[in-house]
């Protein structure tokens, strides 16, 4: 691919810089995993949506401006530069509408997108079970049928923002004499329906940002003669399929654009100017900026392979795995050189401390480096399986 970008994609990147400029709060929100902070994020994203901002990469008709994935990650870069907000929409815009993307009903885009694109609806993801972490395709959860829908039962944990959210999308045993990965079927529904008991969990810093979901006999509608209105993904006892497109995203493109790591790099540099020569040598921190700045870049540059081969009509793979296991142990690498610079300045520093413990949890959300290291010696390099 041309790496100079053309007039179009730099015209782009100076509007989403001066809309950024002109918008992004100038005192950050509070935690989105406290009730005020999601509504204030909530209210940013309807900022963002307002001009068009919020889901740039997505037709118009959903509420966005149709712009090739390459425009996509400029507005990532711009974005993370400026300091904006976290994005409170993040499980829908970048894990469920890739999916439904590939795999929904157009009733479905029609019904879900443009909402979603307004932060109407926000999405937290129930996949994990207390016995179904790594090993998803154990899970117990149930889908029946009934009179005119599904009725699903069980338990889900570890589900991000769903303490506040609107909506949710998971995987169901829909067929129970069908083994592991077969018989399950990816389901939508409302996390205010009938039947849904919300618990909140608290995180290292006591805030609610996770949730355990109890869903007791909880109604999804499924008339054939209207998919549109469907709450199933996606064919039924077919789900593990429709899973693996939002988990290829979720690893491979869309949760962790370069803008993100780049935007990293840029603070580690300024502070590793700061402080350079009150740390210890044997802290090696020169080779170690030098490496956070190299790996950043390198992603980058791999990012930009894979949305050439999306654009070209290519699919996101198993190789996804390879992505997931460099930014989560990047993240944490920039992060401990952070630290090390500041030296116990750091412990006053917020931003640093904070970002230093949510990327100890890199490594285990989005499936284990654990497991995906199994993927990518089975699946990519042709290893034998070891004992399970
Ligand atoms: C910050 C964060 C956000 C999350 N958000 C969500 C969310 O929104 N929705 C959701 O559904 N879940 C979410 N999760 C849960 C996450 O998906 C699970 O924690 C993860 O899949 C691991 O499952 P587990 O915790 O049950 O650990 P287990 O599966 O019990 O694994 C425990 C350890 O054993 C290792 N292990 C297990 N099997 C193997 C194997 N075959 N080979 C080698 N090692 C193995 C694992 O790598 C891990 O180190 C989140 C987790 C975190 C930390």
């Amino acid at each position: 691919m041309d790496l100079l970008f053309d007039d179009a994609a730099q015209s782009f990147r100076a509007e989403v810089r001066a809309w950024l400029g002109a918008h992004v709060p100038s005192e950050p929100l509070p935690s989105m995993d406290t009730a005020e902070g999601f509504e204030a994020h909530r209210e940013w994203e309807r900022i963002m949506a307002a001009d068009r901002m919020s889901v740039v990469s997505w037709p118009t008709e959903y509420g966005g401006r149709d712009v090739p994935l390459l425009h996509w990650l400029i507005f990532e870069e711009e974005y993370y530069r400026s300091g904006a907000p976290g994005r409170v929409s993040q499980n829908g815009i970048f894990l469920l509408a890739p999916t439904l993307f590939e795999h929904a009903h157009p009733d479905q885009l029609a019904r879900i997108l443009p909402r979603m694109a307004r932060a109407d609806d926000i999405w937290g993801q129930a996949w994990s079970e207390p016995e179904a972490g790594s090993d998803l395709a154990s899970l117990r959860s149930t889908a029946t049928r009934t009179e005119g829908g599904w009725l699903l039962n069980g338990q889900k944990t570890w589900s991000s923002r769903s303490s506040f959210a609107d909506r949710a999308f998971g995987l169901f045993r829909s067929d129970t004499t069908a083994k592991r990965h077969r018989g399950l079927t990816y389901f939508m529904f409302d996390l205010r329906s009938p039947g849904v008991t919300v618990r909140p969990i608290a995180q290292l810093d006591g805030e609610p940002g996770f949730a355990e979901l109890f869903l007791s006999d909880v109604f999804v509608p499924d008339d054939p003669a209207k998919p549109g209105d469907s709450g199933v993904i996606g064919d039924v006892d077919n789900g593990w399929r429709v899973a693996m497109s939002t988990a290829a995203n979720e690893r491979g493109l869309s949760l962790r654009p370069p803008g993100r790591f780049l935007a990293t790099t840029d603070r580690l540099v300024e502070a590793w100017k700061t402080h350079r020569d009150t740390v210890p040598s044997t802290a090696n921190v020169d080779a170690r900026v030098a490496d956070a700045w190299i790996g950043a870049r390198a992603y980058e540059l791999s990012t930009y392979q894979t949305v050439s081969r999306l654009a070209a009509g290519g699919q996101l793979g198993t190789e996804s795995s390879i992505n997931k296991v460099f930014w989560s142990q990047w993240d944490i690498a920039a992060h401990e050189t952070a630290l090390d610079l500041q030296g116990v300045d750091a412990e006053l520093d917020d931003a640093w401390t904070d970002g230093y413990l949510f990327s100890l949890s890199g490594p285990i959300y989005a499936g284990t480096n654990e497991i995906q290291r199994n993927v990518i010696a089975e699946r990519l390099l042709g290893l034998p399986r070891g004992d399970r």
